[in-house]
């Protein structure tokens, strides 16, 4: 089968044949119809220091996508052939005493698809049947292949709840715009949201943010914005030190922020801002297994549509142009496709 995998350190992907992989007893084997590039695979692109050290080689990249069930292992049931799936990329251990407890999102010691075990940029996957999710009928294809990412934009909405609360959400890429169109739908009175990009801007506005607010322009002044006490509710999507500092100087007394950025270095603030204003700073990461992804097929069944993030396709072997499209700040989500489409 074709494969998009990292052969070793350094710069660079190829896209090359490998083995068709196996389904063991408890696995499903997927043909994969169409993925998402995750800002994960750009730095898996780059041989950052993070990929440097996290990425075992050669190693099948990708973990958003959505494929088709071919084939199961003797031991797994309520899984057929036909069915439309995507899955938990995170494969946890099942032993430590998260696992134990039905917290595998904080799992110590998970293993990250298309990282530590290979990916879905293939025409084939196996996964666990565990990791597996079956689709809900009528959910689009596109909306399904981002549904990894999606449900980031869900961890991090429902981390807090929002009805006539006020949001300031620092980043527009698409984690943050769907978490924009979650805080619309969850009833938030006013979603503002901040970027450097008027492309992801607009998608801001696209996600239905009452308020869009150019990140280059200075400083985040909640006062200047009508809200003399500050906001209610952040989220920190941007993993830019300076937003997240200014995300938590626009706070209100008593304000929550989720965070899922993930700067590279450390982040300097006035401590003071955290603790006499008795801020709440929740990290986020990952999903909740399975809870976020119900709570996605809800939010669809309710009429959310969070296809307006995906702005780009192409085919699988033009890898190396989606890419470069996925890393530049006028792209949404970035799609390739691995089967043709009809
Ligand atoms: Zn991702
Ligand atoms: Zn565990």
């Amino acid at each position: 089968m074709k494969a998009l995998i990292k052969s070793g350190p350094g710069e660079g992907l190829d896209y090359v044949d490998v083995p068709t992989p196996a389904p063991g007893r408890h696995d499903v084997l997927i043909r994969v119809l169409r993925t998402g590039i995750c800002g994960t695979d750009l730095h898996i692109l780059d041989g950052n220091p993070w990929a440097a050290r996290t990425v075992t080689t050669p190693r099948v990249i990708g973990h958003e996508f959505v494929g088709e069930v071919v084939a199961t292992g003797a031991g797994v049931g309520g899984i057929l052939p036909g069915q439309l799936v995507g899955a938990e990329g995170h494969e946890t251990c099942n032993t430590c005493v998260n696992c134990r407890a039905d917290k595998k999102h904080l799992c110590h010691a998970a293993r990250g698809l298309g990282v530590q075990r290979d990916g879905a940029f293939a025409e084939y996957v196996v996964l666990p049947a565990e990791s597996v999710w079956v689709h809900r009928p009528g959910v689009s294809l596109d909306v399904a292949a981002v549904f990894d990412a999606f449900g980031n934009a869900v961890h991090v909405a429902d981390a807090f709840p929002l009805r006539d609360r006020t949001v300031l959400i620092t980043g527009a890429g698409p984690i943050g715009a769907m978490a924009a169109a979650v805080a619309r739908h969850r009833g938030a009175r006013l979603v503002a949201v901040s970027d450097v990009s008027s492309f992801r801007l607009d998608l801001a506005r696209r996600a239905g943010a009452h308020l869009v607010i150019d990140a280059g322009a200075g400083p985040i002044d909640a006062a200047a914005l009508g809200l003399e006490h500050g906001f209610d509710i952040g989220f920190e999507m941007s993993g830019n030190p300076s937003a997240l500092r200014e995300l938590i100087g626009a706070m209100a007394h008593g304000g929550r922020i989720a965070a899922l950025g993930l700067p590279d270095e450390d982040v300097l603030t006035d401590w003071t801002n955290i603790s006499l204003r008795m801020l709440t700073i929740q990290g986020i990461s990952g999903r909740k297994v399975f809870d976020t992804w119900h709570t996605m097929a809800d939010l669809l069944d309710e009429g959310l549509d969070p296809s307006f993030i995906i702005t780009d396709h192409f085919a699988a072997e033009d890898y190396e142009k989606a890419f470069a499209a996925a890393s530049q700040g006028d792209a949404g989500k970035v799609i390739l496709d691995w089967a043709p489409r009809d």
